[in-house]
């Protein structure tokens, strides 16, 4: 039932389909933006336009791009022998942070979830296993989400990684269990980077 009528309604309807957001504070956001200049709405809706328009995904990698290949990819100070895989874009966000990576990433896209009908081939599994057969690498870092499905996607991606010639190691737990990467504070991640096991 809509309380209110014409664009007020359709605004707190958009909002309300954001992650996290309530009816409640989907209504809060869009009198708020009734409130604020024209000049501020229009930088929200320009930003959001741009992020449509320009953002793409990195080639290589999969991470958030508005190259061919990311900022990360074309940094020639990386080590090109580490590799570091992760579900999401704003996973290698939240290593960046830590500085106690320096090498490359491989973004999934999410990971193995059954109850949601994803499996290996909806991830960019097979382009993994490509680019390191491509490419000079010879550590592979897991660092999916200490959840059950970030689990099951470490597992399957190192037993298939066992017939190659590289280390494997999935960070140390120590994360919080059931959580995601981008929830863990900066210590606590860089130390499950640092304390990285053998798998
Ligand atoms: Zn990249």
């Amino acid at each position: 039932m809509s309380v209110y009528e014409g664009p007020i309604q359709d605004l707190i309807e958009e909002l309300g389909r954001l992650p996290g957001v309530g009816p409640k504070s989907a209504q809060r956001l869009a009198f708020h933006l009734l409130q604020v200049d024209i000049a501020d709405a229009e930088r929200l809706a320009n930003a959001i336009r741009a992020v449509k328009e320009r953002v793409r995904f990195c080639a290589r990698c999969f991470n958030v791009s508005e190259h061919e290949e990311c900022r990360i990819c074309r940094d020639a100070r990386r080590d090109p022998s580490l590799l570091c895989v992760v579900e999401e874009p704003r996973d290698v966000l939240a290593i960046e942070k830590t500085n106690e990576f320096r090498g490359r990433y491989h973004v999934l896209g999410g990971a193995i979830s059954p109850i949601d009908g994803v499996g290996p081939d909806q991830l960019h599994i097979r382009e993994l296993v490509r680019r390191i057969g491509d490419e000079d690498i010879t550590e592979v870092v897991l660092a999916t989400n200490p959840n059950i499905e970030g689990e099951a996607t470490a597992s399957y991606v190192s037993r298939l990684l066992k017939a190659m010639e590289l280390k494997v190691s999935r960070i140390a737990s120590g994360l919080p269990v059931g959580g995601d990467l981008e929830y863990a504070d900066e210590v606590t991640l860089g130390r499950a980077f640092v304390g990285r096991r053998a798998v």
